[in-house]
């Protein structure tokens, strides 16, 4: 059985597994989301992204919520 390929939605060119999945398509750099948060938030989420890369390859996006 063949894997799809994923859906891109034409707005802001990002890959999903569902088609219409539901996301926001706003897209900024996860620094300048931490920006504006505590910076403990930041170390957690460092410490988490380098325990992660530990195990395999990790993509984030800073998607707006
Ligand atoms: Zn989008």
């Amino acid at each position: 059985m063949a894997r799809s390929a994923g859906w891109m939605p034409p707005n802001c060119g990002r890959q999903f597994a569902n088609t219409n999945q539901w996301h926001s398509c706003h897209v900024e750099s996860v620094d300048d989301k931490f920006a504006r948060k505590p910076a403990h938030l930041r170390k957690t989420l460092d410490y988490l992204m380098t325990r992660l890369g530990e195990i395999g390859p990790v993509r984030m996006d800073a998607g707006g919520v």
